[in-house]
């Protein structure tokens, strides 16, 4: 599918002339590296929305407790529609009367390598990966690093996955990055400082 036909849910729910959200119709640099984002969205319930660059979109999962460092811990992720690439850099209030309204900052950003295989060890690129319902990849950000897995849970939809720490030197079940460091990593502002600056009123 084009770029424009994967976004045809995310600009179909969306008045670009009220929502200062990109429409994806700008394009944006092509990176060598895959990009990740987290972005933390103080809507009609705060949660945190993870989104992974795969084939010219960002494929997104809406996180209601957001990402845990814990590896005993499994964070529900549903699917959400894919979005624009040049929505990683999004920051700002969407107006209360839009879909998503309320503040999204920009939690933690970087790149990621995909390492998924399957059964018998083989590479899956992440398009197959997300098919057959497993996605391994390694996170370079500034809060997020090392290994993770989302796995869609059985018998529950296609929309309900688990992302879940992988064990290694990143794994910490004591830090807990979502309190300690709340703040945006592009312009270090926390939610009520967006809402602030960025809203209408
Ligand atoms: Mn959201």
């Amino acid at each position: 599918m084009s770029t424009g036909g994967k976004l045809k849910t995310y600009r179909s729910r969306r008045d670009f002339r009220r929502s200062p959200e990109p429409s994806g119709k700008g394009g944006r640099k092509v990176a060598s590296r895959s990009i990740f984002v987290v972005q933390k969205h103080d809507a009609s319930h705060l949660h945190y929305d993870f989104r992974l660059e795969v084939d010219g979109v960002l494929k997104s999962w809406a996180i209601p407790k957001g990402p845990s460092l814990d590896p005993r811990v499994r964070r529900l992720a549903v699917a959400t529609e894919d979005h624009p690439l040049d929505y990683a850099d999004f920051e700002g209030v969407i107006p209360e009367d839009q879909y998503g309204g309320g503040t999204v900052l920009v939690w933690d950003a970087g790149t990621y390598k995909n390492r998924s295989v399957d059964g018998d060890g083989k590479p899956l690129s992440p398009e197959r990966a997300l098919e057959a319902g497993k996605l391994s990849f390694e996170l370079w950000g500034k809060k997020l690093r090392g290994g993770w897995t989302l796995v869609r849970m059985e018998g529950r939809g296609r929309d309900n996955w688990l992302l879940i720490k992988e064990k290694d030197e990143h794994a910490d079940a004591r830090r807990r990055p979502l309190s300690t460091q709340p703040a945006s990593v592009l312009s270090r502002r926390t939610i009520a400082e967006v809402a602030k600056e960025d809203g209408d009123d």
